[in-house]
């Protein structure tokens, strides 16, 4: 809900005309409550969840297409009811725990300030925001995730996220429910430090969720943009922890391989990935045959 009933009040407000992004924002948002603006959210999740791994099951059934060169488990496939399964499992996880989270958080964000009106922040105050976002959560996200993977934490919690040792897009969120409330620790954390507007807020949950189905994509693709982040992990690099499982001590990190690098928790997956490349060296195949895309 703006401050404002009209344009013109604004404009005084500001001392200056409303961009065209400020216009259209007021006219969204005038007379639309903080809290229906917030629950936006689940709307966002549920469109991200369904809609962001759909191309990616169309890669799957469609690997002869040329798609088999990126697999990353290229032994491994798995067919439409599968996948359709991992789907119904998330969206069941997103009605009775993700949605519920989402309206009774209201109170926090209100807490911690994070604003619904005019001005609208700059795109470089959204970017730097949405990077100390992503940075705060790597790095509790990584030590939350490494504590998962401890005995009761795997056994009681995590085992489930990993039940899928191949993972797929849909199977970003596919977890314990317990492990999603936890985890949704980490994603406020950034916003609760440094609190920006609802906009912002909206942008960095759509996109962790994006990032984190790339992730699970099963798929090590060389066009994808996310290449040119610097230290980030991507695909290949998380689909190691899923490969080796509960026993996995290594790549815990959820975006970045700089947390993994600097408590030396990479050390198998550099060590898989450099016998990887002796053995393409030496078989100078493109390992097709192999469990493993080898680059
Ligand atoms: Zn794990
Ligand atoms: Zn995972």
């Amino acid at each position: 809900m703006l401050q404002f009933n009209t344009i013109e009040e604004a404009t005084t407000f500001l001392g200056r005309n409303l961009t065209r992004a400020e216009t259209w924002w007021f006219n969204y948002s005038a007379k639309k409550s903080d809290y229906y603006l917030y629950c936006h959210n689940i709307l966002f999740l549920f469109l991200i969840f369904t809609l962001v791994p759909l191309p990616l099951v169309f890669v799957e059934l469609m690997r002869s297409l040329g798609f088999n060169k990126y697999k990353i488990q290229p032994k491994v496939s798995l067919a439409s009811s599968e996948m359709f399964k991992c789907y119904k499992d998330v969206m069941r996880m997103f009605v009775l725990v993700v949605g519920p989270l989402q309206l009774v958080s209201y109170p926090s964000t209100k807490m911690i300030g994070i604003r619904t009106g005019l001005p609208l922040p700059s795109v470089w105050e959204m970017l730097s925001q949405l990077v100390v976002y992503f940075m705060i959560e790597d790095y509790t996200n990584y030590w939350i995730h490494r504590f998962l993977h401890g005995k009761w934490g795997y056994e009681k919690i995590h085992r489930v996220h990993h039940e899928y040792t191949a993972p797929i897009g849909f199977a970003a969120p596919y977890a314990h429910w317990l492990e999603i409330l936890i985890l949704g620790i980490p994603s406020f954390l950034g916003p609760a430090i440094v609190p920006g507007h609802m906009i912002t807020f909206w942008l960095w949950i759509a996109l962790r969720q994006i990032e984190a189905i790339e992730t699970h994509s099963g798929y090590d693709f060389p066009w994808t943009p996310t290449r040119f982040i610097p230290f980030y992990g991507g695909a290949d690099y998380h689909d190691y922890h899923h490969y080796v499982g509960g026993q996995s001590q290594s790549n815990f990190a959820s975006v970045f391989t700089y947390c993994d690098y600097i408590y030396g928790t990479d050390k198998g997956y550099r060590y898989h990935k450099k016998v990887l490349r002796k053995l393409k060296e030496e078989s100078g195949t493109n390992g097709a045959t192999q469990e493993f895309k080898s680059e």
